[in-house]
């Protein structure tokens, strides 16, 4: 199966560049590196020993859209491109919605234009909103988002879902992912976010190597057991397998599913923390803060109808994602900036 990779450079895009090639598929790459690096896909090559075709290109930009996905007229397209930090959604949400809601229809105006029917979107937990209790189930009605990057969300699976509506040769599977995290465990590839990190693993790693001094616990005092959040972390290479189930699925099925990628098993944040302790051979230093603005007490995910629909579960624990997470971080303190 040929495959077309939107925001393919980035965290989650390069871990399944990886899986999809390892399955047998071929992957092209399309990406402007507003917040990833070609070295990513150099990267996934040494790993796979086998080539990825590279575009650099704005995925809302329809002009060069319709000549990259002519080219390569792909049999499932992976739609990753996204802007995807929370706090900065909330200080920038023009940017936000231009950017996420307009790729998504470009993408759509090109397929439609060009006969293309199949396409996997990168969702997420949280458009379940606030008032859903977890586990989540896809059936569950969507909640209401806390900050316009859950409403681009919200709105891009709305978006896909009418397209399918209107058209229903189209397939499109919408997966709403819990919490990716993790590396691949050549620690040749791995997250590197921008500045300072806003998410609690990468956040974690950088202290455990030395880059951060020590790591903030936002609250202790919620209704679990240690008075921490809880989150259902999911390795990224479970996830990116999750992403080569659900691109056979789309060319074999027509419709629009939903399916959660999780493990359906909550860690807390001191889980988290004491984990990463244990995989990196020394504690990670941490203070408890106040609660952060926004956040859900708890968040886990019904694996179920992956399993069942899709013949996929996540395999790999929490000691593992520790562990893949400090080979990237220790062999790569600064990312790929080094
Ligand atoms: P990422 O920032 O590492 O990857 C996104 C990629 O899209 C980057 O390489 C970026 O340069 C590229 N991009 C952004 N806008 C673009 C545009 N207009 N044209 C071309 N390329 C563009 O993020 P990620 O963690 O790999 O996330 C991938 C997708 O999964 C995003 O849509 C994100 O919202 C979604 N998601 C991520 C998480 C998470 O925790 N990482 C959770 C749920 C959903
Ligand atoms: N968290 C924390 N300190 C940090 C970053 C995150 O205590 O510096 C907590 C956060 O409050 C949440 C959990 O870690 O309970 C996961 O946060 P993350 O931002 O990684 O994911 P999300 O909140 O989007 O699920």
């Amino acid at each position: 199966m040929k495959t077309l990779l939107t925001g393919g450079a980035g965290y989650i895009g390069s871990h399944t560049a990886v899986a999809m090639l390892e399955a047998g598929h071929e992957v092209a790459v399309v990406d402007n590196y507003y917040n990833s690096s070609p070295e990513a896909i150099r990267r996934v090559e040494q790993i796979t020993g086998k080539a990825v075709t590279l575009y650099e290109a704005d995925v809302a930009d329809k002009d060069a859209m319709r000549k990259i996905l002519k080219a390569e007229m792909p049999d499932c397209i992976i739609h990753f491109a996204g802007l995807k930090a929370v706090g900065e959604s909330v200080a920038k949400p023009t940017e936000y919605y231009r950017n996420n809601i307009d790729t998504t229809l470009t993408l759509l105006e090109c397929m439609k234009e060009l006969g293309l029917s199949n396409i996997v979107f990168s969702s997420s937990a949280t458009v379940y909103g606030e008032d859903n209790i977890p586990p989540f189930y896809e059936t569950m009605p969507k909640g209401v988002c806390t900050n316009p990057y859950g409403w681009t969300k919200w709105m891009q699976e709305q978006i896909l879902r009418d397209a399918w509506y209107a058209d229903k040769e189209m397939s499109v599977v919408l997966l709403r992912y819990f919490n990716p995290v993790g590396a691949h465990e050549s620690g040749l590839i791995g997250e590197d976010p921008q500045g300072i990190p806003n998410n609690l693993m990468p956040y974690i790693s950088q202290v455990a190597v030395g880059r951060r001094d020590h790591l903030t616990v936002f609250g202790d005092d919620y209704d679990t057991p240690d008075g921490t959040c809880r989150r259902d972390y999911i390795h990224v290479m479970d996830l990116a397998e999750g992403h080569v189930k659900a691109a056979e699925y789309s060319v074999e099925h027509r419709g629009t599913e939903v399916f959660n990628l999780g493990t359906g098993n909550p860690y807390s944040v001191l889980d988290m923390v004491k984990a990463f302790g244990d995989a990196c051979g020394h504690p990670i230093k941490y203070e408890i803060g106040p609660r952060r603005a926004g956040d859900v007490q708890d968040s886990w995910a019904n694996a179920d109808k992956a399993r069942e629909v899709l013949g996929w579960e996540a395999k790999r624990g929490i000691d593992e994602i520790c562990r893949d997470a400090w080979k990237w971080q220790s062999t790569n303190p600064q990312g790929y900036g080094e």
